[in-house]
């Protein structure tokens, strides 16, 4: 305690008894069996209470103070009681807000919180097994590489692809961004040279990655796109002519597989051969779109995708696991590693093992969480069928949509290729402005109600809105809620008489 002698001026049985006090006073941190019963009792209480009325729930609380309680309950020396601070979780931190473990979730990229990773999650930190080094923890080490190598099958990857499991899609791209800069040495000199050939669709974190990678300066080449929103080859083909013409450095192409805002999936075998004949680092951001590829429908969309240098997915949003999960496979991994391997003097017992290779040298991460149990355990548990049928079901879903939501009037976008589906409130001659702001009100108005919660976007200047499924949990009933709903909003705006559907 703060209050006592410094620790060099006590004789040794003055020392020994405040080590001893200290262990007293900080058991606190180690509970017994039961304590640690009545912990997991109230935690696994409160996540039953939130599951149970998971399929009323709301998707959007649009709330008052939006968690301001939360401050209510200060960090201070004592703790405070078990079921205050459930109670104050519950009410300030799970109730307001998007809620992306609901069936009701439709915006942005939903996401799910599949219960066999949370599990997972929570024995991973019990052992808190350091899955980075092969020498530390061989067994995490090699089920984490497992699971990097499934997903690299998945893909179409040759036995040379390594990758690794980070924290996001965020994260993915720039570590794959990193490897294209080395790969192809592009050095500072360089970088004005360099170009990277992208299009709107493009997520912004590959911006963010080139400038995080200190290639803010890099060219960049937004290709035209045909109606469905994906890039045109021909014209990606003719600006590398046109830029190597110029004395520029053609350097990478990005393609997306399932686009975040409106699930457009790029040419990806086409784009492919272009990457092949300019000699251009191929990267595929499938973060979204990736675990497609257990159907039948995605791997026909995403055929291509094995011709890429590197890509990403994300596991925790088209394989439902909790957020904080992203998977990066470069084909060539000793790239990957070129970019990403470690050393250290302290760490020189660990580097003399290469029997496996430690996730470490594939990951801008040292110490991480042991992301790998919470893919393994799900996909030992159920196999990958359940997976392929949920999402199967979800691009049923988006084609259901479309077509019903055409029926309440509005005009839709085009056939979704994977389960975004945009459509949007269009009289014929109504001035855009007016239009733009008539959807503001459709979505406000949804989102005021917050039984569904569904989002817009800028589509070349239409205010569009946009439904995506892709939560385990959304089936037939959410999508049909989602239709009865806006209905209610185009009745409650008066641009439908209330008998005219559903
Ligand atoms: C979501 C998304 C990202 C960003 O991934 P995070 O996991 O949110 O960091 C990148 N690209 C695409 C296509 C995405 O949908």
């Amino acid at each position: 305690m703060s209050d006592e002698q410094p620790i060099s001026d006590e004789s040794s049985a003055a020392l020994i008894e405040r080590i001893r006090r200290l262990e007293r006073a900080s058991r606190a941190l180690d509970p017994g069996s039961g304590r640690r019963k009545t912990l997991r009792n109230a935690v696994m209480a409160s996540s039953e209470r939130h599951l149970r009325k998971l399929h009323g729930q709301k998707g959007y609380v649009a709330g008052a103070d939006q968690g301001a309680g939360v401050l209510s309950l200060p960090v201070a020396r004592a703790g405070h009681d078990l079921a205050d601070v459930i109670a104050l979780y519950e009410r300030e931190v799970v109730q307001p807000g998007a809620h992306p473990s609901a069936p009701s979730h439709l915006a942005y990229i939903p996401g799910s919180g599949l219960y066999h990773s949370a599990l997972a999650d929570f024995l991973a930190a019990i052992s808190n097994k350091y899955s980075s080094i092969f020498f530390s923890s061989p067994g995490a080490a090699r089920l984490e590489n497992m699971m990097v190598r499934w997903v690299a099958d998945l893909v179409g990857y040759p036995e040379s692809a390594l990758g690794s499991i980070v924290s996001g899609g965020s994260i993915a791209n720039l570590t794959a961004v990193v490897t294209a800069r080395d790969a192809r040495d592009i050095r500072g000199g360089d970088v004005p040279r360099a170009v990277v050939y992208l299009t709107t669709q493009t997520h912004h974190c590959i911006q963010k990655s080139l400038r995080i990678a200190g290639l803010g300066e890099v060219q960049l080449r937004y290709v035209a796109t045909d109606a469905r929103h994906r890039m045109r080859p021909d014209a990606l083909a003719t600006i590398i002519s046109d830029d190597r013409a110029h004395g520029l450095l053609p350097w990478m192409i990005v393609a997306t597989a399932g686009s975040t805002d409106v699930g457009a999936v790029d040419p990806l075998e086409d784009i492919g051969d272009v990457a092949e004949r300019e000699g251009c680092w191929y990267h595929v951001d499938a973060a979204y779109g990736g675990f497609f590829l257990l159907t039948a429908e995605g791997r026909r969309l995403l055929k291509g995708i094995e011709r890429s240098h590197s890509v990403v997915l994300d596991p925790h949003k088209s394989l439902f696991m909790p957020w904080g999960a992203g998977v990066v496979i470069v084909r060539d991994g000793r790239a990957l590693v070129e970019s990403h391997g470690t050393s250290g003097h302290y760490m020189q017992d660990a580097l003399r093992d290469d029997s496996e290779i430690s996730p470490a040298d594939l990951s801008p991460e040292l110490t991480k969480p042991f992301r790998g149990l919470r893919i393994w355990l799900p996909l030992m548990l159920l196999g990958t069928q359940p997976f392929a049928d949920a999402l199967e079901e979800k691009l049923l879903l988006a084609r259901y949509f479309r077509g019903e939501v055409a029926k309440l009037g509005f005009e839709v976008g085009p056939a979704p290729e994977l389960s975004v589906v945009t459509y949007r409130w269009a009289p014929p001659g109504m001035p855009l402005e007016e239009t733009n702001a008539l959807n503001q009100r459709i979505i406000e108005g949804t989102h005021a109600d917050g039984r569904v919660f569904l989002s817009s976007t800028m589509l070349d200047g239409r205010f569009t809105l946009r439904m995506v499924a892709l939560s385990f949990r959304t089936h037939k009933r959410n999508i049909d809620m989602a239709l009865r709903v806006l209905h209610e909003q185009l009745v409650r705006i008066g641009l439908v008489e209330r008998a005219a559907a559903q």
